[in-house]
């Protein structure tokens, strides 16, 4: 049985002071254990991340770091750097870093055995354009982005992998529960076939795309669907409520 996780990407948005302000109050709520939930924020917040939630259930990590352990990468955050501020998760390859910072499968499977190797969970996100959607190309592309992304990983099912495809991500439209299902079923076939049943059974995957609390229960009743990574509606403690506690 694979334990749900529901985890917030903040993006761009809250600053130390909002960060403190939202996860003391989310602190406060009464959440589903049941459910593995947190946060991923922007590097600044992290240490508020840290004061407010350290000892809690609420986990907390990046969007990003570089692979590398130090040195002279201006502007970059390290997994050493990570694990000293007690994160649990960093988001590898969200679109975002793939469209605007132009980072490719390369360098996306250099981060992900980074984080493993620092005992990180990565998040790592594939997904489609509309484009692609629209040329029939959409499992192509997730297969390259997944096979490219699990090069020389030996434990896959320490990495959640969040299918999200682009076109649905920010902008109010959510793929139907039945398309993100297939593809993430698809996902799972592919990580079956690198790394056999057992993993692809206890692997957890993750859609990203609008998911709120009007379509979360919808989604995550799906078999393949384990979780959502959530942008807008991660930014209010009553919406992450709400989806953290889909199932009452
Ligand atoms: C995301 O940031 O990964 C995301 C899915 O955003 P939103 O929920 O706002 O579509």
């Amino acid at each position: 049985m694979r334990k749900p996780v529901i985890v917030g990407n903040w993006k761009m948005n809250l600053g130390p002071k909002e960060a403190k302000n939202l996860l003391t109050e989310v602190k406060a709520l009464d959440l589903d254990n049941s459910v593995e939930y947190g946060f991923c924020v922007p590097s600044i917040d992290l240490l508020v991340a840290k004061e407010v939630l350290e000892g809690t259930n609420i986990n907390y990590g990046a969007e990003n770091m570089y692979f590398e352990e130090s040195g002279a990468f201006t502007g970059e955050i390290s997994p050493a750097m990570l694990t000293e501020v007690k994160a649990t998760y960093v988001i590898i390859g969200h679109s975002e870093r793939r469209q605007y910072f132009k980072e490719d499968n390369e360098l996306i499977n250099k981060k992900v055995i980074s984080a493993l190797e620092h005992g990180l969970t990565p998040i790592l996100c594939v997904g489609e354009t509309l484009e692609e959607r629209e040329a029939n190309k959409e499992e192509e592309v997730v297969k390259e982005e997944v096979v490219k992304g699990f090069e020389g990983i030996k434990e896959a099912d320490k990495v959640i992998i969040a299918y999200e495809p682009i076109w649905a991500i920010g902008t109010g439209k959510t793929a139907s529960a039945e398309d993100a299902d297939s593809m993430c079923a698809y996902i799972r076939k592919l990580i079956e076939e690198l790394y056999g049943k057992e993993s692809a059974e206890k692997i957890r995957i993750q859609y990203g795309g609008s998911m709120k609390p009007s379509n979360v229960k919808e989604l995550l009743a799906k078999e393949n669907i384990d979780g959502g990574l959530i942008g807008g509606a991660s930014l209010k403690a009553s919406d992450f409520e709400q989806l953290v506690n889909f199932k009452k």
